[in-house]
This record gives C-alpha cells, sequence and structure tokens, in this order.
C-alpha cells in the first residue's frame, strides 16, 4: 500500500521511533512544531477519521492514552500539552494514515490557526 506511515511501520522508512506495542507506533514528527512533537499511529491502516468504525474505538482510545503516557515520560503532562487529530483537506491533513500529534514543551495559543 503507497501509504507513508504504513512504510514507517513496516520500517521500509526511518522515523525517530519513539513507542511501539502491538497496536500502536509512536516516532518524532520530521518537521516538528514544538520541543517535542511526536507522531501516534494505529498499525492498523485507517485513512482518516471519517473512516473509523465501532470495532476501532479501543484502538482510538489507545492512541489518547499514548499520548498521555509519552507526555508523562517526557516530563510536561503536569505543566500541560496539545494532542491534534487532522482529518481532510480543510482540517490540515497530509497524511492520509490517522495519526494524533502529540506536542509539548512550549505554550500552546487557543483557537490555533
Ligand atoms: P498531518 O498534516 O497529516 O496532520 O500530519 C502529518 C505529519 O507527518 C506532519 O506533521 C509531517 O511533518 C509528518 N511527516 C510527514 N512526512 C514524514 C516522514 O517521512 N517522517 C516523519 N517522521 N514525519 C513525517
Ligand atoms: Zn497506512
Amino acid at each position: 500500500m503507497d501509504c507513508l506511515f504504513c512504510k514507517i511501520i513496516e520500517r521500509e522508512i526511518p522515523a525517530e521511533i519513539v513507542f511501539e506495542d502491538d497496536e500502536v507506533l509512536a516516532f518524532n514528527d520530521i518537521n516538528p512544531q514544538a520541543p517535542t512533537h511526536i507522531v501516534i499511529v494505529p498499525k492498523q491502516h485507517i485513512a482518516t477519521l471519517n473512516d473509523i468504525e465501532e470495532r476501532d474505538l479501543a484502538l482510538i482510545g489507545r492512541l489518547q492514552y499514548t499520548a498521555a503516557a509519552l507526555a508523562a515520560e517526557k516530563g510536561f503532562a503536569e505543566e500541560g500539552y496539545r494532542v491534534v487529530m487532522n482529518c481532510n483537506e480543510q482540517g490540515g491533513q497530509t497524511v492520509y494514515h490517522i495519526h494524533m500529534h502529540l506536542m509539548g514543551g512550549r505554550r500552546f495559543i487557543w483557537p490555533a490557526g
């Protein structure tokens, strides 16, 4: 499948992997928008948030659970951080394999952009 994040999962493209389990992979974003910017992806290919099915709900929860664990590990869980999931073109999605951005280490403004 011609999917960048599937290729990272399959180790066909290198990435700085920071966490992996049976269902999830997390790696540093190649173009970080914060001192820590990690992309968390399910190993299962799901193109957009609109394609999530009821059987995937636990997996989506695992993305957020992983984000919180990584925030704690990086030391900014208490001061705060941001998680973002972009959907389709107007939402800013550029890679069509769902992913959660975990960004921390600086202050974020809201609403953003
Ligand atoms: P999106 O815009 O789809 O929400 O997020 C895609 C993210 O993937 C972007 O933040 C972008 O910097 C990151 N990205 C794109 N290509 C690569 C790559 O080859 N390696 C890594 N580690 N991140 C990538
Ligand atoms: Zn994929």
